[in-house]
């Protein structure tokens, strides 16, 4: 074989083989990123309390893969809720969303599953049930926009922080 047509032949498996492991790397991301178990915190939020929905929305978490690492059923104070929901001090339904956190009790719960901040947030739907999509807890069962029977965390850094106010490492057994 003449050298010319030795040295493409050399090129052209030099960038199959850039390709492939290109390829090869781009798989692995994908495959760690489906690996990546997270934690978020859920609360069943008091007008759901309150019409016994909590094993129907419990049915639904636990349906959809998710496992309830650690629950409890707790009545916030006022000052609890205020300091829960600090982020949204400044909005002009901070006030009511407090003394409505407050006002029955709620199930706070650590749930656990590959991607599960975003997943549950697709599960609950969006914040205003009117915009909800169908089969989401929200499109179920909330009332209204302050009455929405769910809460999760939005990103890592929050559901660690929120994981945090209301379980000890003990109390969350995966
Ligand atoms: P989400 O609960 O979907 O993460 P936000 O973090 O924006 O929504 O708001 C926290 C909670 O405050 C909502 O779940 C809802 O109960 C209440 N809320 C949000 N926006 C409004 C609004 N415009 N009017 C009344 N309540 C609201
Ligand atoms: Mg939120």
């Amino acid at each position: 074989m003449r050298k010319e047509t030795k040295d493409q032949l050399r090129s052209v498996r030099n960038v199959r083989v850039q390709q492939t492991n290109r390829q090869v790397s781009i798989i692995t991301i994908i495959k760690t990123r489906k690996k990546m178990i997270e934690r978020t915190l859920s609360i069943i939020k008091p007008d759901a309390t309150m019409r016994n929905l909590t094993g129907a929305i419990n049915s639904i978490i636990e349906s959809a893969g998710f496992r309830i690492i650690a629950q409890k059923r707790v009545k916030l104070t006022i000052e609890q809720g205020q300091k829960f929901y600090e982020v949204h001090k400044d909005r002009p339904f901070y006030d009511d969303l407090c003394r409505f956190l407050s006002s029955a009790p709620v199930i706070v719960q650590v749930l656990e599953k590959e991607n599960a901040i975003l997943d549950y947030r697709e599960l609950m739907g969006s914040t205003n049930p009117i915009n909800a999509a169908e089969g989401t807890i929200r499109h179920r069962f909330a009332v209204s926009i302050d009455q929405n029977s769910v809460h999760g965390s939005d990103a890592i850094e929050t559901a660690a922080n929120e994981i945090k106010f209301f379980f000890s490492e003990i109390e969350i057994v995966g």
